[in-house]
């Protein structure tokens, strides 16, 4: 079943669906936590990452970049304690070291990632994987996918579909877009 019918009336699902999944992202930070909610899910459904998502906001200081490049081994341990979030310490190290690999890429992560458009799947996997930790083929594909680079959010008969392809997500302006 595709997740827009999944997400149909469904009280965690329902939102995310409607307003985020699939949208254009501009801001990094929000851009940051999407591909740590997309870490943090390897091994785990999206549901219990959306039930913890208040959690990890508050856990990760808003995922606000620089605060997260400077979290320290004790910031490591009081994650490791808290029940809210997902407890795996390479996770939560990754978190760390991928704020500060977006710090360092010497640019706003989306204008990085705007520089690197069009790109297939396989090429994407590549240069996250050079460039990121934690960043295998299947969290890089959910990541570009949710944030509107790489196709496939929604089925094409689904209302959100008509409404993100009106922001023109990177995904519909990538040559030979039109014939896939
Ligand atoms: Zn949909």
């Amino acid at each position: 079943m595709s997740y827009c019918l999944i997400a149909r009336d469904h009280p965690l699902h329902g939102p995310y669906h409607d307003r985020e999944y699939g949208f254009p992202i501009e801001d990094d930070n929000a851009l940051f936590e999407r591909l740590m909610l997309e870490i943090n899910q390897a091994g785990l459904s999206w549901a219990t990452i959306l039930k913890k998502r208040d959690a990890f906001r508050q856990a990760f200081a808003g995922f606000d970049l620089a605060r997260v490049a400077r979290f320290t081994a004790r910031d490591r341990r009081r994650l490791m304690r808290n029940e809210g979030i997902i407890r795996n310490a390479k996770k939560i190290d990754a978190a760390v070291e991928n704020a500060k690999r977006i710090l360092a890429l010497g640019q706003p992560f989306a204008s990085w990632l705007a520089a690197h458009h069009p790109r297939s799947k396989e090429e994407w996997v590549k240069l996250f994987k050079k460039t990121f930790v934690f960043t295998g083929g299947e969290i890089t594909g959910s990541f570009l996918i949710s944030i509107g680079y790489l196709p496939g959010a929604h089925d094409e008969n689904c209302g959100v579909y008509r409404r993100i392809s009106r922001l023109k997500p990177k995904w519909a302006t990538s040559p030979g877009a039109a014939t896939r």
